[in-house]
């Protein structure tokens, strides 16, 4: 995957992405305890292994009875019901209740044999029997089945209600509890090293000296990272030097998965990473149609991961989205890739320009029926104000060379609008 003497290859969005999804394959499964199994990648497909709900069980507190002894209750005519029995949740009656009885049952309980409704307590009244047994007085038929959860209603035996690739929810996990499965097999967290390179830059305490900047793409891209389910082993900086790139790159590739250097791939006069990968072996330099984000590498040296990220904050940001974030979600297993799509319509005129992708920072506004986008800032790739104001990155694509207002467009939800009601 050499890049060749003729400079960078000069390809499509699409074409990139195909060729980083066809580099990268899941990573082998891992069995873990069911409450660390939240965000996961489900790999495993479970049947399940009985009915819920288990048992026939009440879903009111109130009368098990036979509804053929109510039948003819009425606000005149009341019917009395002998009580045999109290059965709280997790109690399993010593009988059936026959003709003419009653047994008061709590929520959750079951119901027992020959009792075919459960009569909410609020519905009857709690009357004292002739020789101070429990009765219970009725002033209304009961319905067949009324009150009751019957078993298998929920989930049938050898269902399977999760498919493989799902990202496990707390709810997910509590389906999976109830079923009693307390491992779970999911993907594994890929393991990331973020490389940074610049002579201009400076940690987040140091103070601003002329011609410096903060490192701000580094805590951005481990927290990107890790929000879709990478696990940051390494993070450091190295100055514009393109050995120190080749021998710490290397160094990161023996324990990462994926490797993720920022900035130093364009055209510059000392870009680092553009100057040592040649060094690493399989990597190539691609210019990508695409904006933000036109200088980038991708490779698999060593059999592992590397992308090459520009260094523009915004840049990096894209990268990340459209590259890298579908390919950390196929080593972990999950089926959907990309952030959630969304229908937009536009609310201004955007400017693009026909064989290239453009990835646009966009507000959205809920009018009508609608989300409205608008650019959330001015579209340069240094600034990361219109970053931090955006709900999505609206997609335009290659065959289209600007939207009008009013235009519909795909959009890539990075969150959603605070201001929206759902
Ligand atoms: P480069 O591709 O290395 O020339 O970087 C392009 C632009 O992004 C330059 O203005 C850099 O100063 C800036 N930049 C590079 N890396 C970072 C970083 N880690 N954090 C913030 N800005 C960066
Ligand atoms: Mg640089």
């Amino acid at each position: 995957m050499a890049s060749g003497a003729g400079g960078p290859e000069a390809i499509s969005y699409r074409t990139a992405r195909e060729r980083v999804l066809s580099a990268v394959s899941a990573l082998p499964a891992e069995t873990i305890p069911l409450l660390e199994a939240r965000g996961r990648a489900l790999r495993r497909a479970y049947a399940a292994s009985h009915a819920l709900p288990p048992f026939r069980n009440s879903s009111m507190d109130g009368y098990a009875v036979v509804t053929q002894d109510l039948a003819g209750a009425g606000p005149n005519t009341p019917v009395e019901l002998e009580v045999v029995e109290v059965l709280p949740a997790g109690k399993v009656a010593s009988g059936a209740v026959t003709r003419g009885h009653a047994m008061r049952i709590m929520t959750g309980a079951m119901v027992p044999d020959g009792a075919n409704a459960v009569v909410p307590i609020e519905d009857c009244e709690r009357v004292t029997g002739p020789r101070g047994g429990e009765r219970a007085r009725f002033h209304r038929p009961a319905r067949h089945d009324e009150n009751i959860r019957p078993a298998g209603r929920d989930l049938r035996e050898g269902d399977v209600p999760l498919a493989e690739g799902r990202e496990l929810s707390p709810h997910d996990l509590a389906l999976l509890a109830a079923l009693g499965e307390s491992r779970v097999g999911v993907g594994p967290r890929p393991r990331c090293a973020i490389l940074s390179t610049g002579d201009e830059l400076l940690e987040i305490d140091q103070a601003l000296r002329p011609g410096a900047i903060r490192d701000s793409n580094r805590p951005m891209l481990a927290l990107l990272i890790e929000e879709c389910g990478g696990r940051i082993v390494a993070s450091e900086r190295i100055r514009d030097d393109a050995a120190a790139f080749t021998a710490r790159a290397k160094a990161l590739l023996d324990q990462a998965d994926v490797l993720l250097s920022i900035g130093g791939v364009s055209e510059g006069d000392f870009d680092p990473v553009k100057l040592g990968l040649g060094a690493l072996g399989d990597v190539a330099l691609w210019r990508v149609a695409m904006k933000p984000g036109r200088p980038q590498a991708f490779g698999t040296p060593l059999g592992r991961c590397f992308f090459g990220l520009p260094g523009n904050p915004a840049s990096v940001a894209c990268v990340f989205e459209v590259l890298v974030r579908p390919a950390l979600r196929k080593m972990q297993g999950f089926s959907a890739l990309d952030r959630p799509r969304l229908t937009v319509r536009v609310a201004e005129t955007i400017a693009s320009r026909a064989g290239r992708t453009d990835f646009v920072r966009v507000a959205l506004e809920p009018r009508g029926e609608a989300l409205w986008a608008h650019a959330s800032g001015e579209q340069i790739s240094g600034h990361l104000v219109p970053q931090s104001r955006a709900h999505a990155l609206l997609i335009v694509p290659e065959e289209t060379a600007s939207l009008a207002t009013g235009d519909s467009a795909e959009a890539l939800l990075l969150r959603w609008p605070e201001t929206a009601s759902v």
